[in-house]
């Protein structure tokens, strides 16, 4: 079936998405029914461990426009992101939740933006429906304090959901770092820039992939990687300290001589203020080996991740084959009638 290049890509992370799969499909293809220009679906599925790739295929083979990048395992959800942005292909690119979170609808009012001239347009959250008060709370800290300690202006309440014109995607695809915050990139790159409020459904089938470990990691990866505040921080509480030492030295030195008791004795004061004093400077040694381990994981150089097979992608079509480090085995890369060549299968890992 020939099929024309898309004028926009939708890139959804799959993670045991097995009875999300069928209805994400039908969602999106009644709504880009009304976009009126091709379309694709780029499904990534990072490691999932029940029928999610089953249910993929059954959908790619019933309509191509669905493809499918496999991981060889889970790498996480903004790893699974960006290769669905590698290996997208329109001329813009929407990232959307595979549980239907963010209503397929809100696409098109992206694309309206879009078509207006802007070339990043998030979807920002006015209500999140069916979530606990927790994680309502929790994340809405998480975006205030984000906003402020660092330096791009990440919009408050958005999530992945977003629209990125293909310059946004270039720009965005060129940054290899590892502990990506995917919000934050498409911010950095800068272009014009605007939001669109829609209200976040309940997740109605399985359950959120993202624990309150995997929150605290994205909270760290987002800090770290968009600001320097944490590190400054200690000079802060050596001022503090410093200040404390200058008037406090002299009060006990003159306590001590004035008065007859003795003053400030004993090993339980000592003993708190050493405790107090490490329980700063072993968070600060934390705070460093955020960082350090930051540094660490750039320097090994290895892949973002490591696809297994993909369906439907031409992979060399897209900007990653220069970096796509384990050889792709020659049998398995075929020659296409256009004498294009296909790699349908083999295993790629994409730095
Ligand atoms: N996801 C993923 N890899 C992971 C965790 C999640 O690809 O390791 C996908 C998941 O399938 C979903 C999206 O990322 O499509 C958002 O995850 P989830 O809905 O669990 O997060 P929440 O909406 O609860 O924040
Ligand atoms: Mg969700």
């Amino acid at each position: 079936m020939n099929i024309s290049p898309p004028v926009l890509s939708i890139v959804a992370p799959v993670y045991n998405e097995q009875g999300n799969i069928p209805r994400l499909y039908s969602e999106i293809k009644r709504v880009m029914e009304q976009f009126g220009d091709p379309w694709e679906l780029v499904l990534v599925n990072d490691g999932s461990r029940d029928n999610s790739l089953q249910e993929m295929m059954t959908v790619h083979e019933a309509d191509p426009r669905v493809r499918i990048v496999n991981f060889a395992r889970n790498f996480g959800h903004q790893t699974a992101v960006t290769a669905g942005m590698d290996f997208a292909s329109g001329d813009a690119v929407v990232l959307i939740d595979a549980d239907l979170q963010d209503p397929p609808e809100v696409i098109l009012r992206l694309v309206e933006k879009w078509r207006e001239g802007y070339q990043v347009v998030y979807a920002v959250r006015a209500e999140r429906r069916g979530e606990s008060a927790f994680k309502i709370w929790t994340a809405k800290m998480f975006y205030r304090l984000i906003y402020r300690i660092t330096d791009v202006d990440i919009p408050l309440d958005t999530g992945d959901f977003r629209l990125m014109d293909r310059r946004v995607v270039n720009a965005v695809n060129q940054m290899r770092e590892h502990n990506r915050f995917i919000r934050g990139l498409t911010s950095w790159v800068g272009f014009k820039q605007t939001g669109v409020e829609y209200v976040r459904q309940a997740r109605e089938i399985g359950e959120t992939k993202y624990p309150l470990r995997k929150m605290l990691r994205l909270a760290i990866d987002a800090i770290t990687g968009f600001s320097f505040f944490p590190l400054q921080v200690a000079i802060y509480i050596s001022f503090v300290l410093g200040v404390l030492a200058v008037l406090a030295l002299p009060l006990v030195v003159f306590l001590r001589l004035a008065t007859s008791d003795a003053f400030l004795e004993g090993q339980a004061t000592t003993l708190s203020v050493v405790l107090i004093l490490s329980a700063f400077q072993f968070f600060f040694f934390f705070i460093m080996g955020q960082y350090i381990a930051r540094i660490y994981d750039e320097t090994r150089g290895r892949p973002l991740y490591v696809v297994a097979d993909t369906y439907g992608i031409e992979i060399e079509k897209h900007t990653i084959p220069a970096r796509v480090v384990a050889e792709v085995p020659s049998n398995r890369v075929t020659k296409n009638s256009d004498n294009r060549t296909d790699i349908e299968e083999g295993s790629h890992a994409i730095a």
